[in-house]
């Protein structure tokens, strides 16, 4: 079967490109590894997408799920598997799963999506979901009234810990150089705040607790010198925040002759990639803004862009 249109990848980004072909009457199959949704499936609560219920409390899972219900109303077919290999330059574009199927159509959408960088201290594993988060939006809440950590400098790192001071007793921000990243307005806000507080040339080495996270090893990458956080014995537990930045999911890429740029693919808003019916949409590309409404945004315009391809 050589299918109109692959989809790689079931994010807000896919499933809105689902929709879109299906519009469009083309013969589609979504492929995804997992579960539907990318990040949002991870994340408990949405408020800033456009027409969001405001009777139910809205997260990433139940937002997924009615999209995911729309695509299958506009027919396109679907498969679990992990797309390992992606031969992309001729005018049937071969992809490879996992499963040892390959795939065929005559244009591809990569939405494949990015993942948050893990903060690299040794018990990370153990503690995510238990003291250890990437998304104060769903659990700040958490740490209300505890002493929270925030490993990072950039503008997310930044913004989410001035976010957490709502939450937490005391913010401290460890970054691993002596100047943040973070767009200075942001910066001015962060040093104007008596919650927060910042930990220089530092990285977090290790996380320490039985069952929840209750201390923290930091590490001076200029000296060397580890030093032990404990929680306040009252507490008996702390938060630790990591916002290291995202690494867009296109390691099966190499060798296809797709472009990348800094680690995304590089396409504009057209959503057209250097390769002739290859399209790009959501976090996986290159852009400013990495959201819902823009991950959507682009799959809706690279199955319309896939169906001009395709009409010549
Ligand atoms: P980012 O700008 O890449 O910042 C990542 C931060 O993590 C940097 O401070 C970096 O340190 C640090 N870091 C990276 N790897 C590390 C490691 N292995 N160990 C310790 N620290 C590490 O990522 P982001 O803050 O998520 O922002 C991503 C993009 O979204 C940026 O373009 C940003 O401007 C944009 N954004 C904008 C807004 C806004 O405008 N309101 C809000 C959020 C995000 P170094 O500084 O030393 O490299």
């Amino acid at each position: 079967m050589i299918y109109d249109l692959i989809i790689a990848g079931a994010g807000p980004a896919g499933l809105a490109a689902g929709i879109y072909a299906g519009r469009y009457m083309l013969k589609t199959l979504i492929i995804e590894k997992a579960q539907d949704g990318g990040q949002i499936s991870q994340t408990a609560e949405i408020e800033n997408y456009p027409g969001l219920r405001t009777d139910m409390e809205e997260s990433g899972l139940t937002l997924t799920e009615r999209m995911t219900e729309q695509v299958k109303r506009f027919g396109a077919e679907r498969a679990l598997d992990e797309i390992i290999s992606f031969e992309l330059e001729g005018e049937i574009k071969k992809l490879t799963g996992l499963s040892g199927k390959v795939y065929e159509a005559r244009t591809v959408i990569l939405a494949m999506g990015a993942h948050y960088r893990s903060i690299g201290c040794k018990n990370e594993d153990k503690f995510r979901g238990m003291g250890i988060s990437f998304c104060a939006t769903c659990d700040a809440n958490f740490f209300r009234g505890l002493d929270v950590y925030v490993a990072g400098g950039g503008d997310s790192a930044i913004e989410e810990a001035i976010y957490l001071t709502k939450f937490a007793r005391k913010v401290t921000v460890i970054h691993r150089r002596d100047e943040l990243r973070a767009a200075k307005s942001i910066q001015e806000k962060a040093f104007a705040n008596d919650k927060l507080h910042f930990i220089w040339d530092s990285v977090v080495d290790e996380a320490l607790g039985e069952d929840v996270l209750n201390g923290l090893v930091i590490r001076n990458v200029r000296t060397g010198e580890l030093t032990t956080i404990k929680a306040d014995p009252n507490d008996g537990m702390i938060g630790l925040f990591g916002f290291l930045g995202m690494i867009p999911n296109t390691d099966r890429l190499e060798g296809s002759g797709i472009e990348l740029m800094n680690g995304y693919i590089r396409a504009d808003e057209s959503t057209r990639t250097n390769i002739a019916g290859v399209f790009a949409a959501g976090d996986i590309r290159t852009k400013e803004l990495r959201q819902v409404v823009t991950a959507v945004s682009d799959g809706a315009t690279a199955a319309y862009q896939a169906e001009k391809y395709l009409a010549g």
